[in-house]
């Protein structure tokens, strides 16, 4: 039989290749073995270091190629180039005999590295042996220099280079001997994982070529192989980061391992030193002494139930100082705005049982992003140990040597029913509540104890249930239950699209069909459920169950939010801009000797004393003019700095304000209109021939990156509430091209109105009086102008 054995064409290849047919041909004299040459990619590109190439695997994969087409039976490689993983179909054979691993410095005057003139340059590619020299003589420059080892023997002649490092196999395989060399000890430099081994690759079906071969298959060598290529497959390394691993025996004939492992940029590294008696469990061991000296944090951390408001103080500050956010599906999707730029996003949701990603994937990416990142959240909903799976990653980070910590959240186990008007215990009524889930891991109804349930007084409440309502209700009345027991339901709770059905263990079901609740939902029964009537018995207020969407230019609480709640109303706000203070450059008499001054927002009035403050200027500056203001807010805002409005219009716009000055003016005044940057021109238009006006530009309102609530979650607001013409641009221009708003627009008053119908929006209901309370009144009445 004739057997052809790949390999690349440099002269070490080529020896190493010799080295395995003159092995193979002894020991087979009946069978041919010839040696086939193949250009790999990183044999090609001879000018950049291997790093910046690509992955591992540079030198292997046209080999493979021909592997697997058949076009050769064994290809030989370093097994230091080995990627962790090969194409499906091709195996590596046992290990044969290892070569000398160390790594040896070549110099070319001197005798050793410690000889060396300080700031010395030794020319070498590898990332490790950069690292590790720096360890040994911090002064030493190193210079990237690649090709075989002729032509890096060569460069350092003709760059005067004071030495270059390589693998001592290569050297003896070729037999070359030239200058003085020092051979660095395994302390000195760990040499990369599997140096001086051959790797010997196969069809996974050549059985009896892979018997052929197992014949030189040495036990040392292979534990080498597991401990070293273990401790990089465990550590998760490519050919960017800086890994280095040895395997030996020690005298008392266990086994050590020593590993180092550095940071991509190379400022950081980790050394280990670990002892044992199984390859693999060394690896393993090594990987997580790395870490516990390279990772950084991770943080298992609730979100709370769905309102992004109601996570901890503690979790919110880390997800504005993360460097990477692994989040689920349940979380407030808002929270994610909170992250600082550059922050790297990851969702790894499970919806139902389409997970996005497996449970061990994401026990992988934590370990592999806490070794890239300083800080990394994992961000989950509710409660991190609550159905969350946050044990197993913790102890998953554990294993692997990564410092952790666990961030509680507000479980939707009991916030659900809470915000329901249901307290899960009570004095006298329940003494305690048993939480459970529903579902097992293969998506049927759990093995739960429904006689415990049954037979106790505690509040029962089910996690991940919705779909299985009426098996819930059925078994508990099974089990004893009174079929009257008090049940409810309560889906997507604190969020503005929570609903809640109630009713009792016999009729549960069918009420839950007819209200057609989606999940997530939280099912709790018990005596405690009937508390909710007298805990959420509030006057009847009438925006009760009404959910409304109000843009605003400020971060905080809007008022009208605040007006719209106390009613009853559940308000969800979204930030379109925010405001700024323009810098003015106008003299302190030009202010004197302004007859009226005008302003026509609080944010005029606030960027007015903030100019006024910054330039020393005095309250006593305003002493003889006058002040117009375009409605009560602006009013009350100038208030606060002492200041009594002398002209508010009777309806609160532009125009109207402008009018009504036109009426008090005779010609000749010198107004000053303190206005926003993008004001319209309306007022000026009437002015301008009635006065000497002057307007100054003294805020700016400036989009903030829109995170819309999807379509089908608009339509379920009852009313959108617009207060300014700039958010409605903003929403506007945010959802191009999807037609008519999904939900009742109100306005505030005409200007935001015209500029709603220059989006089509036609169905607008406007404010009678251009207030907040103007708005109140228009969401109760459902009547607009
Ligand atoms: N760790 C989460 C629970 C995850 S299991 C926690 O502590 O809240 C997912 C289940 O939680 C859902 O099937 C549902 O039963 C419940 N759940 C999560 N968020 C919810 C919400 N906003 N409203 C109602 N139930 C919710």
């Amino acid at each position: 039989m004739k057997y052809k054995i790949g390999t690349r064409g440099s002269r070490l290849a080529l020896a190493q290749a010799e080295y395995v047919r003159g092995k193979l041909a002894a020991a087979f004299s009946e069978d041919e073995f010839e040696l086939h040459m193949i250009k790999t990619k990183g044999d090609r590109i001879l000018d950049r270091p291997l790093h910046e190439i690509g992955d591992k695997g540079l030198f292997v994969k046209e080999i493979e190629t021909k592997l697997l087409d058949g076009e050769i039976d064994i290809g030989v490689h370093s097994m230091k180039d080995m990627p962790a993983n090969l194409p499906e179909g091709l195996i590596l054979t046992r290990a044969w005999k290892r070569a000398d691993c160390r790594d040896v410095l070549i110099l070319r005057e001197k005798k050793s590295l410690y000889d060396l003139p300080e700031g010395a340059i030794i020319g070498t590619g590898s990332k490790r042996r950069q690292c590790q020299l720096k360890r040994l003589r911090k002064d030493i420059t190193t210079v990237n220099i690649r090709g075989n080892i002729d032509t890096r023997i060569k460069k350092m002649e003709e760059e005067k280079l004071d030495g270059i490092i390589l693998a001592a196999a290569g050297l003896q395989r070729l037999g070359i001997k030239t200058h003085s060399m020092q051979l660095l000890s395994l302390e000195e430099m760990i040499p990369a994982p599997a140096q001086g081994i051959l790797a010997l690759e196969i069809r996974k079906n050549d059985e009896k070529l892979a018997h052929m071969l197992d014949l030189f298959a040495d036990q040392d060598a292979m534990r080498a192989v597991d401990a070293e290529r273990g401790f990089l497959k465990a550590i998760g390394g490519d050919c960017h980061i800086p890994t280095g691993a040895v395997f030996q025996k020690t005298p008392d004939a266990s086994y050590q391992l020593r590993v180092m492992y550095g940071n991509a940029a190379g400022d950081r590294q980790a050394y280990a030193l670990v002892n044992g008696n199984c390859p693999e469990d060394l690896a393993i061991r090594a990987a997580a002494a790395v870490r516990s000296q390279m990772a950084g944090m991770v943080y298992l951390t609730g979100s709370g139930p769905g309102d992004p408001k109601l996570i901890s103080v503690r979790g919110i500050s880390l997800i504005r100082e993360a460097d990477c956010i692994i989040y689920d599906r349940l979380i407030p999707e808002q929270l994610l705005t909170e992250a600082k730029p550059g922050c790297q996003l990851i969702y790894v949701g499970k919806e139902n049982h389409h997970h996005t990603m497996k449970q061990d994937q994401i026990n992988r990416l934590l370990v592999q992003k806490s070794m890239e990142f300083e800080k990394t959240v994992r961000l989950k909903g509710g409660d991190p140990f609550v159905f969350g799976r946050g044990g197993e990653e913790g102890m998953f980070l554990k294993a692997h040597g990564v410092p952790f910590e666990i961030i509680p959240g507000i479980s939707s186990c009991i916030a659900g029913p809470a915000l329901a008007g249901i307290p899960v215990t009570h004095r006298g009524t329940a003494l305690g509540f048993h939480v459970v889930t529903a579902h097992d891991s293969h998506d049927r109804l759990a093995d739960i104890d429904f006689s415990a349930l049954a037979a106790g007084k505690e509040t029962c409440i089910f996690l991940m249930g919705l779909g299985m309502i009426k098996e819930i209700a059925d078994r508990l009345m099974e089990a004893g239950m009174s079929g009257n027991t008090q049940i409810a339901v309560i889906s997507r709770a604190a969020t503005p699209w929570q609903k809640t059905c109630q009713s009792d263990l016999t009729h549960i079901a069918e009420e839950v069909k007819k209200a057609d609740l989606v999940s997530p939902a939280v099912i709790v029964a018990g005596a405690v459920v009937s508390l909710r009537e007298q805990l959420m018995s509030f006057p009847q207020l009438p925006l009760l169950q009404k959910r409304y969407l109000i843009p605003k230019v400020t971060g905080g609480c809007s008022k009208l939010g605040q007006l719209l709640r106390k009613q009853g109303a559940v308000v969800d706000e979204i930030q379109t801009g925010s405001i700024t203070t323009i810098n003015w450059h106008i003299s302190a008499s030009k202010i004197q000797e302004a007859d009226w001054i005008i302003f026509t927002s609080k944010h005029g009035v606030m960027s007015f004393f903030e100019n006024m403050s910054r330039c020393h200027y005095d309250l006593r500056t305003l002493a003889r003019c006058k002040i117009a203001v375009i409605g009560e807010k602006t009013a009350d805002c100038l208030k606060r700095y002492g200041l009594y409005a002398d002209l508010i219009p009777e309806t609160f716009h532009s125009g109207a304000l402008a009018l009504a000055l036109k009426n008090v003016l005779t010609g000749r005044e010198k107004v000053l209109y303190f206005r926003a940057k993008e004001a319209g021109e309306q007022l000026k238009q009437i002015l301008e021939t009635t006065c000497r006006l002057e307007e100054i530009p003294v805020y700016e309102n400036s989009p903030l990156p829109l995170l819309l609530p999807a379509e089908k979650d608009l339509a379920e607001y009852d009313g959108i509430l617009f207060t300014c013409a700039s958010s409605v641009r903003r929403i506007m221009n945010a959802r191009k091209d999807k037609g008519l708003f999904p939900a009742t627009i109100y306005s505030i008053g005409p200007k935001t109105t015209a500029c709603l119908h220059t989006y089509g929006e036609r169905n607008v209901l406007e404010a009678a009086e251009a207030t907040y309370s103007g708005l109140v009144t228009l969401c109760i009445s459902g009547n607009g102008k």
